[in-house]
């Protein structure tokens, strides 16, 4: 029975079906379902739209902390006391060094991010200026805006600027929004990706799981992103910082139950490119390869504040898997580059924090 049921998720995602209510929480929690024949029927899918490719984002934490708002998982909110480096927005040079720098280590898309409630007209004119240097220097690669909320007219002014994808997380259910943020609601974050949708940008929207939701929440993000038809989907694991108002007591991760959900989300968005986004080390632990057989995507050198595998680790990592990366660039090249070192992601159970020379690597230290 049991293998009627994989080769119907295989079949329904590949026909463009919406699996059933049933199916999902079956997905989700019935652990008589094995992992690894789950994961291959996710991997069939997978494999349809992305081959063996996985595509890598480097972010841009191009403004950082003082956010009047409250999103208690976010060490950059107004009522976080996480110890982060605190800086203005970075000048376009900064922003374009590191544009140069994430492409030459294999990025396919550049990611900058921008801590704020929204985007303001001179956030806008700025952004501009840099996406119009940076598209006129790498025509052929991807870059994603992320700049709190977008009007109808800021869309349409990225998107003639050159901006390919515009990111902006739904981050959970709209039931169990006002759990996780209370200075702004789920149709807000929602308003922007209609917006970025009705310009024409790619749209970039996923979750972050672990913050006390239920298994329908995750059903509702997924199948809400999949009639969005989100082109880029990033699950996030929450990554405990330490003085966030989200405690890391809240998340109840494992590494097969994040797998699970990394296969509802490709059964449920089939062409998406699902990333397999912060807080991986974290909480899939010896586990962490296995996400590529669902997920065709992630994050090199880190998220925003907190610290992540080294690039040779992650690189490696996709190679032995036989996986290659959607780089002109070939893997074995940059991986003759980058020698092969520990890392350390968490001091006990809290995550570690980046150094400003890590958040603004083009700036030269006095
Ligand atoms: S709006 Fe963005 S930067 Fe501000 S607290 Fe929320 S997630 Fe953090």
């Amino acid at each position: 029975m049991d293998r009627f049921f994989y080769t119907e998720l295989v079949r329904q995602s590949l026909e463009g079906q919406e699996l059933d209510n049933a199916a999902c929480v079956r997905i989700l929690s019935d652990t008589s379902l094995e992992i690894l024949p789950l994961l291959d029927a996710a991997y069939q899918v997978r494999k349809t739209y992305f081959g063996q490719e996985v595509r890598v984002h480097i972010l841009n934490n191009a403004q950082n902390g003082s956010c009047p708002e409250d999103c208690h998982y976010c060490a950059q909110a107004k009522s976080s006391k996480a110890d982060i480096e605190e800086y203005g927005m970075k000048s376009d040079e900064e922003m374009l060094s590191e544009a140069r720098t994430a492409y030459a280590k294999g990025a396919s898309c550049y990611c900058m991010v921008f801590a704020g409630r929204q985007a303001s007209q001179s956030r806008i004119d700025r952004l501009k200026r840099v996406l119009a240097q940076i598209k006129s220097e790498f025509p052929g690669k991807e870059i994603c805006v992320s700049t709190g909320f977008v009007s109808n007219d800021g869309a349409v002014q990225l998107k003639q600027a050159g901006l390919d994808r515009l990111n902006h997380n739904l981050n959970t259910s709209e039931a169990h929004y006002p759990q996780i943020c209370t200075t702004h609601t789920y149709a807000d974050r929602l308003n922007t990706l209609l917006a970025a949708k009705s310009a024409g940008l790619k749209v970039c929207s996923g979750m972050i799981v672990g913050m006390g939701e239920e298994h329908t929440d995750i059903i509702d993000v997924a199948r809400r992103l999949r009639s969005l038809k989100a082109e880029s989907i990033p699950v996030n694991l929450l990554v405990p910082i330490e003085g966030n108002l989200l405690s890391p007591s809240e998340s109840n991760l494992s590494p097969d139950f994040i797998l699970r959900i990394l296969c509802l989300f490709r059964f449920l968005n089939p062409s998406a490119e699902i990333r397999v986004a912060a807080g991986r080390e974290l909480h899939l632990r010896s586990m962490e390869v296995m996400a590529l057989y669902p997920a065709n995507s992630l994050f090199l050198q880190g998220y925003l504040n907190a610290k992540g595998a080294t690039n040779a680790r992650t690189l490696r990592m996709i190679q032995d898997a036989g996986f290659s990366i959607k780089s002109e660039i070939d893997l074995d090249d940059l991986l003759k580059e980058q020698p092969l070192q520990e890392d350390a992601v968490t001091d006990g159970s809290k995550a570690l924090l980046k150094s400003l020379k890590e958040l603004r690597p083009a700036i030269k230290s006095s």
